[in-house]
């Protein structure tokens, strides 16, 4: 076990440039028990972009047929593309007592949200400081064409309406203070009451030294 606890589902999603693949990659730094849940997609990679570390890159078939053999925990079509996150390694983390982290849009956090595992759910929104700075970003990342660029931007509107339906929301404006506060309701979450399953034994064996003195 990564610790005495069932793993926690860390779900981030955000309009596209906004910065959760980047908080994701250092939090994944930060603490080496964490585990990225690697999705499946049918998007083609970017420069980069490497087969079973970013992402499965699957044909529309392959991705179809893990669909229908049940091996999806949620699955999502965004930007054209199909996604899904793999449930196999999601069950794994979680009788480990890993952490998961997932990147991805709302309609994956709403399926995953409603689903059984919706209890060991925290969710985090991440906003850009502006539309301008969300624009400047996605063309700074320089990864996507203008074609593919002008669509994300045009869905943004789309993403960010979801907003609401989180635990947390965080505005990216400073890296660094957004990590921070990543970090913060990570830590927190850990702490809650009924993460900590040995507590009541703790407790007991306080009142055992009580009695004893
Ligand atoms: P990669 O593995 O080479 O993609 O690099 P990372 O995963 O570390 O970072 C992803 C992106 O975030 C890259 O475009 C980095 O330049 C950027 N990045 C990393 N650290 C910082 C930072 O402290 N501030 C800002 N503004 N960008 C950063
Ligand atoms: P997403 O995963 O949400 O699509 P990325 O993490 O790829 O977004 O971030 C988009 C671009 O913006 C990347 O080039 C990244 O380095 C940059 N970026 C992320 N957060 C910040 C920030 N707080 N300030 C400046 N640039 C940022
Ligand atoms: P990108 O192509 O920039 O890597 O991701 C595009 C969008 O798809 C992002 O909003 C990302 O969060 C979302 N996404 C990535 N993986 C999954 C997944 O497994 N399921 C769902 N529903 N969305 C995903």
């Amino acid at each position: 076990m990564a610790q005495d606890r069932r793993g926690l589902l860390l779900i981030l999603s955000s309009p596209s440039g906004a910065g959760k693949s980047t908080l994701t990659k250092m939090l994944m730094a930060w603490d080496d028990t964490m585990r990225f849940s690697v999705s499946a997609t049918t998007r083609k990679p970017r420069p980069g972009e490497a087969d079973g570390r970013d992402y499965f890159f699957r044909s529309r078939e392959d991705f179809e047929a893990m669909v229908a053999a049940g091996e999806m925990l949620e699955h999502a079509e965004v930007f054209g593309n199909f996604y899904g996150t793999p449930k196999g390694p999601v069950e794994a983390n979680m009788r480990d007592g890993r952490d998961t982290v997932f990147d991805i849009d709302w309609q994956g956090g709403q399926q995953i949200r409603n689903s059984a595992l919706g209890r060991d759910v925290v969710s985090i929104f991440v906003l850009p400081p502006s539309i301008a700075e969300l624009d400047r970003r996605l063309r700074s990342r320089g990864q996507d064409s203008d074609e593919v660029i002008a669509g994300r931007m045009a869905k943004s509107r789309d993403e960010i309406s979801h907003w609401a339906e989180y635990d947390y929301v965080l505005v990216n404006e400073d890296l660094g203070d957004t990590f921070e506060s990543l970090k913060t309701i990570l830590t927190a979450e850990r702490l809650r009451r009924d993460r900590q399953p040995r507590l009541s034994d703790f407790v007991r064996g306080l009142n055992a030294e009580f009695a004893a003195r």
